[in-house]
């Protein structure tokens, strides 16, 4: 039974789906005016854990995560230059060359990552005139006034007959109160009100045609536009940064509920920070390091470059509710766990099973259990990378002559090992394809040089069969005797 981590009712819960045996996800997407950086790996991994755990058990799961290439404002006040606009003017390029630029860099970012990519990902500009029919809905059920050719929503309204404010628990009568001293100010009634749709400045580029103004739409209009244009007017679950919880995902609720009467949304999830040196990290807080910078080591603050492999790891070494704390000595000790289980990964091709071998079937049943175990609850990667250690540790003992396995045995054990790194942490051997092709090609050869050496042995060649075993050993190599042949590792 999967339980998930409910951001609205502050608990675990049992997911059950709406319609069984399929799954809407809606994750928050990038705001392509920039490259992406550390802060956007971990909701794109996180929910590509979620995409990829769902799949696996079975579910048929449409996953729709945006790009958001308009009307995502400087300020969260509504004020402010458009930020893709303002990279453009900047540039002296067309907005949309910004956009598709930073997105095809994004798409490369996410490969990199070995992040799937979602079933559908509708970009903000292709969905004005659903924007614009949400934007109707509101106003014609009365929680939302024209001020000057622009739409904005009617908290105070709102939070009269609805709770305004339950997903992030602020007190919003706080609010209101402190902030009426203001009224009038500019074109809302209150300052707690936000823009459903903005009327274009003469400079101001990005515009479309409306029944109010020629302008764009608000930036929350349109996760609760396209969520309900894909996924229908009540999906499973909504993701995002646990950042996007106030204003942003409030804001969905409150357009959701008012236009249609309730909230969309069964199961909301929010992944945490991370923090450089206790401080979140953001593109408008200035301290972030893109990953192609991570990808190349080429930030002041890297000691080093960091493999895309070695930050999905980093990042899956956490449960996506923690905060994870960005340090060259955290990400050099995911590279070195990483390694170890990439190492175990290949030394289970060269275990020799045994038909009287100790270990049978049911320490890797087991093994699958403990895993399945810690993702059902409410995705525990942590917990799955620290059993998969466990196994390590029996690996190498195996590779050792320390312990033996029955055929079964291995087959089940490689088969969960194979599940849990690849299909559901989604890590990739790095060295595939560069270096562990030759690293296959040489085990290859090692394995080459004792079967000539097991047949020397048997035609009682000691001349040959002792050279080889010696000369492997003085380059490092530690060949044992089994009594199902030869086996080797590296010792270096
Ligand atoms: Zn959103």
């Amino acid at each position: 039974m999967l339980k998930i981590y409910n951001t609205l009712s502050r608990k675990k819960e049992e997911f059950v789906p709406l319609t069984p045996g399929h799954v809407g996800m809606y994750v928050c997407g990038p705001t392509v005016y920039g490259d992406a950086h550390l802060g956007h790996a971990r909701p794109a991994i996180t929910f590509d854990l979620v995409f990829r755990y769902l799949m696996h058990k079975g579910y048929k799961v449409r996953y729709v995560r945006n790009i958001t290439d308009v009307g995502h404002l400087e300020h969260d006040a509504d004020e402010g230059e458009d930020k893709i606009a303002k990279k453009a003017r900047l540039e002296q390029l067309e907005p949309m060359e910004v956009a598709q630029y930073f997105t095809n860099r994004f798409h490369e970012a996410m490969q990199q990552l070995n992040v799937l990519p979602p079933s559908i990902e509708p970009h903000a500009s292709g969905h004005i005139l659903e924007q614009e029919a949400l934007v109707e809905e509101i106003l014609k059920n009365g929680f939302a006034y024209e001020s000057n050719g622009s739409i904005y929503f009617d908290v105070e309204k709102f939070h009269k007959s609805h709770h305004y404010g339950r997903l992030s628990g602020r007190n919003l009568d706080d609010v209101i109160n402190a902030s009426r001293e203001l009224d009038g100010v500019g074109e809302k009634h209150n300052q707690v009100d936000f823009a459903l749709w903005k009327k274009a400045q003469p400079e101001h580029i990005m515009r479309w045609p409306s029944p109010w103004s020629e302008g764009f739409p608000g930036w929350h209009c349109e996760c609760t536009a396209m969520s309900r244009k894909y996924l229908g007017r009540h999906f499973d679950i909504h993701g995002g940064g646990m950042d996007l919880i106030f204003p942003h995902h409030e804001c969905e609720i409150a357009q959701a509920v008012a236009s249609q009467g309730d909230d969309s949304v069964k199961y909301w999830m929010h992944n945490n920070m991370i923090t450089i040196n206790g401080q979140k990290m953001g593109k408008s807080l200035g301290n972030f390091i893109t990953l192609a910078q991570f990808f190349s080591g080429d930030h002041e603050k890297l000691e080093q470059a960091y493999s895309p492999m070695t930050i999905r790891f980093f990042i899956l070494q956490a449960h996506y509710r923690s905060t994870v704390d960005f340090s060259n000595a955290a990400l050099q000790a995911s590279k070195r766990g990483l390694d170890r289980l990439m190492e175990a990964l290949a030394a289970l091709e060269r275990i020799q099973p045994q038909q009287s071998g100790a270990i049978g079937k049911e320490m890797a049943d087991e093994l699958a259990q403990k895993c399945y175990d810690a993702l059902d609850d409410d995705f525990n990667s942590p917990i799955v990378i620290s059993h998969l250690f466990d196994a390590c540790h029996t690996i190498n003992q195996l590779i050792d002559g320390k312990q033996t396995i029955s055929p079964e045995g291995l087959e089940r054990l490689k088969e969960v090992f194979h599940t849990f790194t690849f299909d559901l942490l989604g890590l990739r051997n790095e060295a595939e394809g560069g270096n562990a092709g030759r690293e296959e090609s040489f085990g290859k050869a090692i394995d080459l040089l004792l079967e000539i050496r097991a047949k020397a042995k048997a035609s009682k060649d000691w001349e040959t069969s002792d050279r080889i075993r010696n000369e492997l050993t003085e380059l490092g190599f530690e060949v044992k005797d089994t009594k199902d042949g030869a086996t080797w590792k590296l010792n270096r």
